[in-house]
Order: C-alpha cells, then structure tokens, then sequence
C-alpha cells in the first residue's frame, strides 16, 4: 500500500477520533468514562475530538476538557458543520496513532469495547469492523438500515456484517490511505475496508443514546445511503440501463404490434387508456431514470469543483506552539 511519505508517521500507539455535532448534553459522561478506559491501557495515546460547527456549549466543553488534559486531548473545530464523515476526515488529519479508532460522541459505542477492537489489531488484522450484538435505536432504523446493508452487500464490493456502527479500529497505513483519497463525499468504513488487506469483524456492545438526540433526520440518512450505494457502485446506474433497454424493446414491439392492428382493424379508440397507462409507466422509469443519473453526476459535479471537504476554525493541539484563534 502506498502512503504518503512521511506525512503522517505515527508517533503513538492509539489515536481515538471522535465527531462531535451538538452533544453538550453527553460530552461530561463521555469524558467520565472514556478517559479512564484508555489511561488502563497502558499505551500512549491521544483524544481527538472533531467539532463539527455545534451551535451548542459543545465547543466550549471540549476546550474546558482539552485544558483538563492537554497531554492527551486535541480539538479540532471546524467552522461549519460538515457531515459526520467529514468531521471524522478532518480528524484523521490530525492522528498521530499506530492504530486509529472511531466512536461516536453519544455513548452509543461503548468506550470499554476499545480494548477488544486493540486486541485484535495486535494479531495483525488492519481493519477492525464492528457488528453491534443488539441494536439500541428506533424500529423504523433498523428496518432501514436492515435493508440497506442486504443491497449494499449485493451491489457493492464491501463485506460487512453491520455497515452503521462507527466504532472501529484501522491501522495507520489505511488512514493514510484514506487522506490520500481526496473524494468530497465519502461513507468511511466502506472506504477503509476498499483499502484494508487483513480485515476482521468482532461483535460489541451498543446502548442508547446517553443523552440528547440523533443528529439523523430521515432525509439525512437517504442522503448517507446514496454516498455508500453511489459511491462504491455502480450497478444502480447498470441495473437500470439494462431495465431500460429491456422496455425500450418491449415497446418497440408493441408499436410495431399496434402499427399493424391499425393497418388491419383500423382505428380504434378504446385502447386509449391502456395506453395512457403504459406511457405514465415508462415516464416514471424516466424520471426514476434521471433522478438516479443525477446522483452520479451530483457527484461528479462535488468532485469537480474540488471544496475543501471541511474548513478549520481552530484545533487545540499542545505540540503546535502557534495556536490561532481560540474556540469560545
Ligand atoms: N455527527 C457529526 N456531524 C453531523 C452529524 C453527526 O459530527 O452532522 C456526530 C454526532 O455528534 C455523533 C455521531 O456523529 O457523535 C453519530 O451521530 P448520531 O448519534 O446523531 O447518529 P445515529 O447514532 O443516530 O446514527
Ligand atoms: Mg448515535
């Protein structure tokens, strides 16, 4: 695997990255149990915590945690909110770690379970997924997600048990891998399993939301979808240009069929509303059609413009001496 050179040398031996939208309310009971968890791991490591633009107390917390303990915690502010994804790519920046592992904010993955996912990156494996043993989140959710994991399994080269739990272990050299990517919208486990050589899955714990709520509203999870299905297939675009032509030479012979009725028979008015029914048919496989190619060329057209995928505000690192404007 190529990585870029020397860009991100590790220095440590675990990088923990966390994504942080609007989470005042669960920030105290994160710190309270993930920081003894890792200081019994007796390795060298660091807190990265991502602020991906809270309108909240969020940013103000993690500076308070960050002055708490500066040897080990870093914050990195972004201006605006960027996307779970993003804020987590930004946070990969800044990772210093042999092995590098995400978690949400919110509890849900249980801090504890970062011994299990280091043990198994000890036996060699450079990816570590993750299948939650019981799912702790609303019905309509896992149905969801249920579904989206069968299709994303058949349309895709990506094998996961559980493609929706965060908290997971990579080794450095995929990070690296991961930055030297520059796609603007991207679903990242799919992206690291892409470049992973020796993956493996364990089964963790999940809880509820230890406090506040979910950051996903519907729109934004068919949103997230569309990055994984659009972003690691091509097949949804395949799959209906096939459908496609299979109706373009079913119609083809049914106007001949008709041509030929009507050279015969004569005109007849009756079959008006069959037909109506057949041309509403093929206007909504169009417009499915369309709707489906501007997915990809959004993507392209994302792409082209080449944004920078987030914009740091501030970041709280000890190691740089010249620290622009503070978080408040
Ligand atoms: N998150 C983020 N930016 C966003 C949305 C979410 O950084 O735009 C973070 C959020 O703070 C949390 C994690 O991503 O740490 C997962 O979000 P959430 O718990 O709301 O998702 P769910 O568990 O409902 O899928
Ligand atoms: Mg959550």
């Amino acid at each position: 695997m190529t990585t870029a050179p020397d860009q991100h040398k590790p220095e440590l031996d675990v990088s923990i990255v966390i994504p942080v939208y609007n989470e005042e309310a669960v920030l105290p009971q994160l710190f309270e149990r993930l920081y003894p968890v890792l200081d019994s791991l007796e390795r060298s490591y660091e807190v990265i915590f991502v602020d991906d633009g809270s309108r909240d107390h969020s940013a103000a917390l993690l500076r308070k945690q960050y002055q708490a303990r500066p040897d080990v915690t870093r914050v990195v502010c972004l201006r605006a909110n960027a996307g779970q994804h993003a804020a987590i790519l930004a946070g990969f920046e800044y990772t210093g770690g042999k092995a590098v592992i995400t978690l949400d904010a919110d509890l849900q993955n249980p801090p504890e379970e970062i011994v299990k996912l280091l043990a198994e990156l000890d036996k060699g494996y450079d990816y570590v997924g993750t299948i939650r043993r019981k799912r702790r989140d609303s019905s309509w959710r896992h149905l969801a997600s249920r579904a989206m994991n069968k299709l994303r399994e058949r349309i895709t080269n990506i094998h996961m048990t559980d493609q929706g739990c965060m908290l997971r272990a990579y080794d450095h050299d995929i990070i690296s891998a991961i930055l030297d990517s520059r796609e603007a919208q991207t679903f990242i486990p799919a992206l690291a399993y892409l470049y992973a050589g020796n993956p493996t899955e364990i089964v963790v714990e999940h809880e509820e939301r230890a406090a506040g709520e979910s950051k996903y509203h519907l729109f934004k999870l068919i949103h997230l979808n569309f990055d994984l299905m659009t972003g690691f297939s091509l097949m949804p675009l395949q799959v209906f240009s096939l459908v496609g032509i299979g109706i373009a030479i079913i119609s083809f012979v049914f106007v001949i069929y008709l041509a030929v009725r009507r050279l015969i028979v004569g005109p007849e008015v009756e079959g008006v509303f069959t037909l109506f029914a057949i041309v509403f048919f093929l206007i909504g496989i169009l417009l499915f059609g369309i709707g489906l190619l501007g997915e990809y060329v959004g993507r392209i057209y994302v792409q082209a413009r080449g944004r920078p995928r987030f914009l740091i505000k501030a970041v709280l690192d000890k190691r740089t001496a010249d620290k622009p404007d503070q978080p408040e």
